[in-house]
């Protein structure tokens, strides 16, 4: 391999690869974190095509990189492309974070804990012994179940619209709920009952406007009601759960938290994430 170490203006490179890419708040988020820290990084966007992952991977790494977010729709072919995976990595079967060693391409899945301290740390609602109630099957659910159980949930309960998914994750994840002490369980969505502390809106749902269909008696005004997506308005899910009086959150602050992983992965120096997250979320306008 070629030195990684610096490109030719000094600074290392990182980037976030995914098609489409010029949405991605990625770059502002990690030039900010590079501001606060000193680090001396570059942070670009890659736009891969679609059949050409591998090949905008091994070209960045020619040309010096030493790390990548990576997003849509390449989660799974990055946790293909490792050499060595974290736990969480493996457990989620998907990637969002590479970094570039001697020994080879080492892999992280940074969207679960993103989640977990968004919530805990940000939100101020300490998930241990709590009911929480995920709404989806997808790449973001199955990210996030190893660290939300590994909180010492009493009862995590995962509903999707296409059933079998979600029995798919129970049946995945059963050996770690019974490790971390807690109750696993899932289906369809009318096998969640009674009241959660917290409902994770995993699906992507609100991009079309639709609210997943789950039993209401899941919200009251002791739970907080999370959208993993986020935009400048409240999403129709939030909308939809404050009516039932709880406590509604969105995506941006997950969004911040899995990149300030990323970024203590790469540099070893965990950036601020909440002037981040202001800056943000007053650009939205929110
Ligand atoms: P996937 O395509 O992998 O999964 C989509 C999930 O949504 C499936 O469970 C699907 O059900 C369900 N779904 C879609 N439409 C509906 C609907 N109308 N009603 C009920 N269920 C529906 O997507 P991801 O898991 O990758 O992403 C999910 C969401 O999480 C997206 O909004 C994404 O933007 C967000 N996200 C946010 C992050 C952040 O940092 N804030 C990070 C990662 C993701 P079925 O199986 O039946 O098709």
């Amino acid at each position: 391999m070629s030195d990684r170490s610096v490109s030719p203006a000094g600074l290392a490179r990182y980037a976030v690869i995914g098609n489409p890419i010029a949405h991605s708040k990625s770059p502002l988020i990690h030039a900010r974190f590079a501001e606060q820290t000193g680090e001396p990084i570059v942070y670009e966007r890659l736009l891969a095509p679609l059949d050409g992952f591998d090949t905008s991977v091994a070209a960045f790494i020619a040309a010096g990189g030493q790390g990548l977010n990576v997003t849509v729709p390449f989660k799974l072919d990055a946790h293909r492309m490792a050499h060595q995976l974290t736990p969480r990595a493996a457990a989620a079967g998907a990637v969002n974070t590479l970094k570039f060693t001697d020994t080879g391409i080492w892999a992280d899945n940074t969207d679960g804990v993103g989640l977990v301290r968004d919530i805990q740390q940000n939100l101020g609602v300490a998930l241990a012994g709590r009911r929480v109630l995920i709404l989806g099957a997808g790449g973001a659910a199955r990210g996030t179940i190893l660290p939300l159980l590994e909180c010492g949930l009493d009862q995590l309960t995962i509903v999707n619209r296409s059933v079998a998914r979600a029995h798919e994750l129970v049946d995945l994840f059963s050996r770690a709920a019974t490790d971390a002490g807690g109750v696993l369980t899932g289906g369809a969505p009318d096998v969640a009952r009674g009241r959660f502390d917290v409902v994770i809106n995993a699906t992507s749902g609100s991009l079309d406007g639709q609210v997943p269909v789950f039993d209401t008696a899941a919200l009251g005004p002791d739970t907080l009601a999370y959208d993993m997506m986020y935009g400048a308005q409240p999403t129709v899910f939030m909308t939809h759960a404050q009516q039932f009086g709880a406590r509604t959150a969105d995506g941006l602050g997950m969004l911040v938290e899995q990149a300030a992983e990323s970024f203590w992965i790469w540099r070893g120096v965990r950036p601020h994430s909440a002037p981040v997250l202001a800056e943000l979320r007053a650009a939205l306008g929110r």
